[in-house]
C-alpha cells in the first residue's frame, strides 16, 4: 500500500509519519509538506532513511506537483497539511482559506481522477462550535464554526463530504480534540507554557482562563487513524477523543507543579477574540464501531511530554531563536 500523508512534518503529521513508517515496514509512505514556518524536517529526522519513507517539499494547492505524485499510484491519502492556529486565522485569513480550503479540493480532484481506494480529512471538533457547560459534540452536531480556522476546515470538510455523495469518493472525515506530545510547536497552549515555565518566564493565559479543551495525546490520534484508514465505513465521519476536559488553568497549573515553578509564574492577557468556551467530543461511535481505545491518562501523557520537552531542549530553542520570536513578541507584546 501506497499512504500519501500531506503536512507530515507538521505536529501531528510527523508522528503519523513516524508512527505508520514504524508499523508498516511494507507499506511505502510519502510525506508532502511545503515545510511552512509550523513544518520541521527535524521531527521525522527518526525516520528519514527508512525504506519505505520519502519526503516531498511542496504546496497541497500546487495540482501540478499533486498530480504527479497521485500519477506513482497512491493507494490513499491522509490530509493533515493545513495552517492550524487560531490566533493566526484572526490576524490573516486568507491563507487559511487557501491552504484548507482549495488545497483539500486540488487534493480531492486528484484522488478522485487518479482513483484512490481512501481519502481521509483531518479536521478538527472546533468546526462545532462551542459548548455550553454540559453536553458533548457528536457526528451528528451542526457545523458551526467561530474562527476563520474552523470555519476554513468546515470548509474542507464539507467538499470531502460532497465529493462522497456527487462522486462516490471513498472518503472519512475525522474530528478531533485538542492534542499534544512530542514535537508540538511552541505557540500552542502546552508546549508554550512548559517552555515559559523553565525559562521561568510570565505564563500568558487568555482571559479568565476557564476555557475547556478535551485533551488528547497524539499517539492516541495517530491509532485512532491508522483504525479509521483500515476500517472506517466509507462517507463517515469520526469524532476522536479521550474524555479529558480540563479548564486552561488547570492544565497550567499541572505543568507548574510538575517542574516545580510557582503560580506568581501565571499572568492573564487579553481573551482571544470570539474564543469559543468548551469542546467536549462524544467517541462512542469509533471506540463502539472500529474498538478504538485511548492508551494514556491526561496526567500520564502530561508527564511524558514535559519529559519530552525536557530531554529535547535543542528542538524547541532551536525554534524559539528563528521567526518563531518575532510573532512571540507580537502575540504577547514581550519578551
Ligand atoms: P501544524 O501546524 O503543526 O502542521 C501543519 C503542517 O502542514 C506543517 O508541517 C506545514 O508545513 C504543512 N502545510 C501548511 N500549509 C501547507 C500547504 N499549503 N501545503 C503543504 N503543506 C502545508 O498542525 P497540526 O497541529 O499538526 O495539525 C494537523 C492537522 O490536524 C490540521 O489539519 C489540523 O486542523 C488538525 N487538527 C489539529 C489538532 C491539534 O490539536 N493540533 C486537533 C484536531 C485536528
Amino acid at each position: 500500500m501506497k499512504v500519501l500523508i500531506t503536512g507530515g512534518a507538521g505536529f501531528i503529521g510527523s508522528n503519523f509519519v513516524n508512527y505508520m513508517v514504524k508499523k508498516y515496514p511494507n507499506y511505502q509512505i510519502i510525506n508532502l509538506d511545503a515545510l511552512t514556518y509550523a513544518g520541521n524536517l527535524e521531527n521525522v529526522k527518526e525516520v528519514e532513511n527508512e525504506p519505505n519513507y520519502r519526503f516531498v517539499k511542496g504546496d497541497i494547492t500546487n495540482r501540478e506537483l499533486v498530480e504527479s505524485l497521485f500519477a506513482e499510484g497512491v493507494d490513499a491519502v491522509v490530509n493533515f497539511a493545513a495552517e492550524s492556529h487560531v490566533d493566526r486565522s484572526i490576524t490573516d485569513p486568507g491563507v487559511f482559506v487557501r491552504t484548507n480550503i482549495q488545497g483539500t479540493q486540488v487534493l480531492l480532484d486528484a484522488a478522485k481522477k487518479y482513483g484512490v481506494k481512501k481519502y481521509i480529512q483531518i479536521s478538527t471538533d472546533e468546526v462545532y462550535g462551542t459548548l455550553g457547560e454540559t453536553g458533548y459534540f457528536t457526528e451528528t452536531t451542526p457545523l458551526a464554526p467561530n474562527s476563520p480556522y474552523s470555519a476554513s476546515k468546515a470548509g474542507a470538510d464539507l467538499l470531502v463530504r460532497a465529493y462522497h455523495e456527487t462522486y462516490e469518493l471513498p472518503v472519512n472525515i475525522t474530528r478531533c480534540s485538542n492534542n499534544y506530545g512530542p514535537y508540538h510547536f511552541p505557540e500552542k497552549l502546552i508546549p508554550l507554557m512548559i517552555i515559559n515555565a523553565l525559562n521561568d518566564q510570565p505564563l500568558p493565559v487568555y482571559g479568565d482562563g476557564l476555557n475547556v479543551r478535551d485533551w488528547l495525546h497524539v499517539e492516541d490520534h495517530c491509532s485512532a487513524i491508522d483504525l479509521v484508514l483500515h476500517k472506517g465505513r466509507n462517507g463517515e465521519v469520526y469524532n476522536i477523543g479521550g474524555n479529558n476536559e480540563r479548564t486552561n488553568i488547570e492544565v497550567v497549573k499541572a505543568i507548574l507543579r510538575y517542574l516545580n515553578k510557582p503560580e506568581s509564574l501565571i499572568t492573564f492577557v487579553e481573551d482571544r477574540l470570539g474564543h469559543d468556551r468548551r469542546y467536549a467530543i462524544d467517541a462512542t461511535k469509533i471506540r463502539k464501531e472500529l474498538g478504538w481505545k485511548p492508551k494514556y491518562t491526561f496526567e500520564e501523557g502530561l508527564k511524558k511530554t514535559i519529559d519530552w520537552y525536557l530531554e529535547n531542549r535543542s528542538w524547541w530553542e532551536n525554534i524559539l531563536s528563528g521567526e518563531y520570536k518575532e510573532y512571540y513578541e507580537r502575540q504577547y507584546g514581550q519578551k
